[in-house]
């Protein structure tokens, strides 16, 4: 009898190890039963900020995860032309969100990031975001904001999302995304997004360069290590992936870095869809070669494309809502009009430019089960990370222009 009792506690002790081995060894986790992951983005971030300031919560972070040598942001490089493709896996060409704010003519209808209308509006956002390719697939997720978390896809949309309102005290976005993590909690997310937007003010109010930046910086890492506490607290320390990442970096504007437009070509000839750093030029339509030449042969501070010419790097060629004229400010110029500049002057911080200015790389670090750990790698374009995140989360990417390859080398082997 006892030898029985003794044997079918072995059987039931030798299932128990064959069940946990199943488990990947490296990843932790099993193959029905990937960890959670967890998207943060703090918007304007520049590598350097971390280098010059007291940040012990960011280096924790690093130091237990893995690191990019920097992240190479898509072109233009403004926060929703850059969270879009973070979230898509696609060029700017591929997903049409082509700035912040813009006028589409087929649509007859102005975008605009301030204008929650068009937030909600799926017409505008190309391509399938990663919370939605996660739904559609059985996963629960969940967005403290992220740009065209509002909008529907086929229907689908995230289990949790919020209308963007950026009073909304950071420690309530990070108390509601652990609660939304929870394994024991209401909702299980499997996927999540987290977004700051005041290292990004502060950059554009002071510069880069200024003590208010610092400031700001101080308070985010504060903000990181309130974050990992909550973690702990419902024990998703070590059980969850999280990808911090940031959008663009941000570079210093003076007064007397200036294109001012006006001077070059007659503003009633054109639209201005958008202004700096790229200037996105609607003209008349038989005016189109003698506003080029002009801005060509006044090619100081800038350099001025057709929208066709455009070199294949920017993929920035191939959607109807970009206008005929792309004219990109050098690092560090504004392009304004005369009148705009005397009662405004320049904004001390500004993001924007060509993408591989160095300026505009970023921020991206990662931690967690699946990644390296004291690791820092060479750099990697932002376009990857929907690939990366599919891939984390076991399922399968919609069509985009990523590639794993490109991030297998952030991942433990
Ligand atoms: P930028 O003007 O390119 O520096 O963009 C940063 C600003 O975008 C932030 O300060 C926010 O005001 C705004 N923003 C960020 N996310 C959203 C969102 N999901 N919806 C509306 N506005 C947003
Ligand atoms: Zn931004
Ligand atoms: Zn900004």
């Amino acid at each position: 009898m006892i030898r029985e009792k003794y044997l079918s506690l072995i059987i039931i002790l030798l299932l128990f190890i064959g069940l946990s081995s199943c488990a990947d060894s490296d990843t932790g986790e099993t193959e029905n039963d990937p960890n959670p992951v967890l998207l943060i983005s703090i918007d304007g971030f520049m590598n350097e900020y971390i280098e010059r300031n007291e940040t012990p919560n960011f280096d924790q972070f690093i130091s237990e995860g893995v690191q990019a040598e920097y992240l190479i942001p898509v072109f233009p490089t403004k926060t929703f032309p850059n969270h879009w493709s973070l979230a898509t896996g696609l060029y700017v060409e591929n997903h049409g969100i082509i700035s912040n704010s813009f006028y589409d003519y087929e649509l007859d209808a102005r975008f605009s990031y301030g204008a929650p209308d068009g937030q909600h509006d799926s017409r505008w956002w190309g391509g399938e975001p990663i919370w939605v390719t996660a739904e559609k697939q059985g996963k629960t997720s969940v967005n403290f904001f992220w740009p065209g978390s509002e909008a529907t896809f086929d229907g689908v949309q995230s289990t949790k999302w919020v209308d963007y309102d950026g009073s909304i005290p950071d420690s309530t976005r990070i108390d509601s995304i652990v609660a939304w993590l929870d394994p024991v909690g209401d909702i299980q997310a499997d996927f999540g997004t987290l977004y700051f937007s005041f290292v990004d003010s502060r950059g554009h109010s002071y510069g880069p360069d200024s003590p208010e930046v610092d400031e700001a910086v101080i308070e985010m890492d504060g903000l990181l290590g309130y974050f990992m506490e909550k973690l702990e607290e419902v024990g998703l320390t070590d059980n969850i992936n999280i990808l911090l990442v940031s959008d663009h970096g941000m570079s210093a504007q003076s007064e007397d870095k200036v294109i001012i437009l006006d001077e070059i070509i007659n503003l009633d000839d054109v639209d201005i869809i958008d202004w700096t750093p790229v200037a996105m030029i609607r003209p008349d339509e038989e005016k189109t070669n003698e506003i080029y030449n002009t801005l060509k042969e006044n090619e100081e501070n800038y350099r001025v494309y057709l929208r066709d010419e455009l070199p294949e790097r920017f993929h920035f060629s191939n959607h109807y809502r970009i206008p005929e004229i792309i004219m990109i400010a050098d690092n560090q110029f504004t392009i304004t009009n005369r009148e705009y500049f005397e009662e405004r002057g320049v904004v001390p911080g500004m993001h924007g430019f060509d993408n591989m200015v160095p300026d505009m790389f970023t921020f991206f670090a990662a931690k967690g089960p699946a990644f390296k750990s004291g690791a820092v790698e060479g750099p990697v374009e932002s376009v990857h990370m929907y690939e990366l995140m599919a891939y984390l989360l076991q399922i399968e990417p919609a069509e985009n222009d990523g590639s794993l390859d490109e991030v297998l080398k952030f991942l433990k082997q």
